[in-house]
């Protein structure tokens, strides 16, 4: 019943389209995450799955339910927003009893209602304070506390932790997860925050300028990512890309860098389909798969950041610049020349007109 599909939805704005075209389907339970860049259509999905946008065109279903001219109040779902929403001349008490209580539930059902989900949200200290003297970080809980208690089978939250300060989104985002597991519900998760996706979602939604990028695990869209923007946009730093054209050398198909010296041979399963492709291409890999070597592309060292324990070595510059990410001090220094080799097994390659992945 709480599966979600999103059949060919688009979404104008007078002549703007703010949803080009999105087909997607959110199985019941599933946490998904809508990530991506500011304006690229995230919160208009969103406002259409909650009933507060009607589509252009196209379709949403609840499991089997069509839901065109269901309003917002009728669709069983669960809204928290970036801006809390909670009635400041209450105490959290009173706010996360508002819902079951105008539900008409008995006062003990309430009482229990209340205390469990206080309880998940380390709220129970806080229950009779009045809201209006809460620090924005727990009247971001509240909210989330108000809407959770409905158990709603579909529960949608678009940035709600855009507001709330660093270590507090860390914390959120642990409980988050551990309520949607206890509750089991169908999770919708704006954000274009990549920390977020990555740590709660069971998929991603990848999105740009209206259109769906790519939809997968963390782990898919990290490792293989569809296309050069989920390349860029996934991982921090994202993925470095170099143009090249394919080559066959002593070693196997590479990719011709020109002067930046010997690359890896390609893994065995994208091999075929560059050298069937023999176009330009870019050639793709993570900062975090690199290793200082003998053999490999050298580079000069732009610049090294050091944050905590991890160090960043930029190399190179302009259309040849990469980053090389190292968990220690790898001793690299400003000026010097770097042979670094990327990991075969994560060298991936883009065609350089389409941007899409050669697989
Ligand atoms: P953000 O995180 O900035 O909200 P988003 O990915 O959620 O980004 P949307 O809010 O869905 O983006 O907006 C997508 C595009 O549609 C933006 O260019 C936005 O300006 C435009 N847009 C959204 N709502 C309206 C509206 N009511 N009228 C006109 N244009 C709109």
């Amino acid at each position: 019943m709480s599966a979600i599909h999103l059949q060919n939805l688009v979404k104008k704005f007078g002549d703007f389209t703010a949803l080009k075209t999105m087909d997607l389907a959110i199985a019941d339970g599933e946490f998904m995450a809508l990530l991506g860049p500011s304006g690229c259509g995230k919160s208009t999905t969103m406002n259409m799955i909650a009933g507060m946008e009607e589509p252009t065109s196209g379709k949403i279903l609840f499991g089997e339910r069509d839901m065109e001219g269901v309003p917002m109040g009728r669709r069983g779902v669960g809204f928290v927003f970036q801006n809390y929403a909670i009635f400041t001349h209450m105490t959290v008490r009173q706010n996360l009893a508002y819902g079951p209580r105008m539900r008409g539930a008995a006062k003990a059902e309430i009482d229990r209602r209340v205390g469990a989900i206080a309880e998940m949200l380390q709220l129970t200290p806080l229950l009779d304070r009045k809201a209006d003297r809460l620090s924005v970080n727990i009247l971001q809980r509240v909210a989330i506390g108000r809407s959770a208690i409905m158990e709603p089978a579909i529960f949608l939250l678009d940035e709600p932790l855009s507001n709330v300060d660093a270590a507090f989104r860390a914390v959120m985002r642990t409980e988050l997860k551990q309520l949607q597991r206890q509750f089991k519900q169908t999770m919708v998760y704006v954000t274009h925050d990549q920390l977020e996706a990555m740590t709660m979602a069971d998929r991603i939604a990848v999105m740009d300028h209206g259109v769906l990028q790519q939809v997968g695990t963390p782990f898919e869209v990290y490792n293989n990512p569809a296309n050069v923007f989920v390349a860029r946009f996934i991982g921090s730093p994202g993925m470095n890309l170099l143009k090249g054209r394919p080559a066959e050398s002593d070693r196997g198909l590479v990719v011709d860098l020109g002067p930046l010296g010997v690359t890896p041979p390609l893994p065995d399963a994208i091999a075929p389909a560059v050298r069937a492709a023999r176009a330009d291409v870019l050639y793709g890999f993570r900062p975090e798969q690199v290793a200082v070597s003998d053999r490999g592309l050298s580079m000069p060292v732009s610049f090294v950041e050091r944050i905590g324990a991890r160090t960043i070595v930029h190399l190179g510059e302009s259309e040849s610049a990469v980053k090389a990410v190292f968990e220690n001090d790898v001793g690299l220094a400003i000026g010097q020349t770097a042979i670094v080799a990327p990991a075969e097994s994560s060298v991936r390659v883009f065609d350089a007109a389409t941007g899409q992945a050669i697989k």
